[in-house]
């Protein structure tokens, strides 16, 4: 399956994935070779009202472990020295910026909701001046495609050893026996809960917010 449209079992999968519920996905902009997601696209305003700004939330877990043993080597605090460094890369960060933020527009657009100003001129993982979660940028990459996030790019080349989007390592990446999260223990309902936003529901849910009835 190739279609950006999110299926009912690409909740699943992502919610497995995840060992959460997922919601308020709204496009699959990256799938393994195999056709499992490793990327989920996010609704900017979730459907409890909470401006969310991490529009590409990477999800497949051989990707998320060798992007956080990445982080933990200290390749963020490397990184955000190069861009006061590195005028090139640095103005190629920035376009990485805009391109996050018109990516959101067109996610925001399928969705249909109104602008979200909470989060306006606000991307994520630290653009366009820091590196602050390489997650989001290897996200956005493999969303977008080579040649947009540079620094996004590069570490894919570095978790290359452990994970490409060419290889398929699912099955040895999650359980994919399990009983799928189900959504009422979702940390986003409990965030929206404590405060922040005012809790505005959306007119209309995106049908893809919904969860699956079926699990495994
Ligand atoms: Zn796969």
């Amino acid at each position: 399956m190739n279609s950006t449209t999110p299926q009912p079992e690409d909740l699943d999968t992502l919610s497995l994935q995840l060992s959460r519920p997922v919601r308020d996905v709204v496009e699959i902009p990256a799938r393994c070779t195999c056709g499992n997601p490793l990327v989920a696209a996010t609704a900017p305003r979730l459907s409890n009202g909470i401006p969310f700004p991490t529009t590409f939330y990477l999800t497949h877990p051989a990707a998320t472990a060798a992007v956080s043993r990445l982080e933990a080597a200290g390749v963020m605090a490397e990184m955000t020295q190069r861009l006061s460094a590195d005028a090139e890369l640095a103005q190629a960060y920035r376009g990485a910026h805009e391109s996050y933020l018109t990516e959101r527009e067109r996610i925001r657009g399928l969705a249909g909701l109104d602008p979200v100003w909470e989060i306006e001129g606000i991307s994520a993982g630290g653009m366009p001046e820091r590196v602050k979660c390489l997650h989001v940028l290897v996200g956005h990459s493999l969303a977008v495609g080579p040649g947009i996030n540079p620094l996004g790019d590069e570490v894919l080349g570095l978790i290359a050893d452990e994970f490409t989007p060419d290889t398929c390592v699912c099955a040895t990446s999650w359980d994919h026996e399990a009983a799928v999260p189900q959504r009422d223990l979702s940390r986003h309902v409990r965030r929206g809960n404590q405060g922040f936003a005012r809790g505005e529901k959306s007119a209309a849910p995106h049908p893809a917010s919904q969860p699956s009835e079926e699990t495994a």
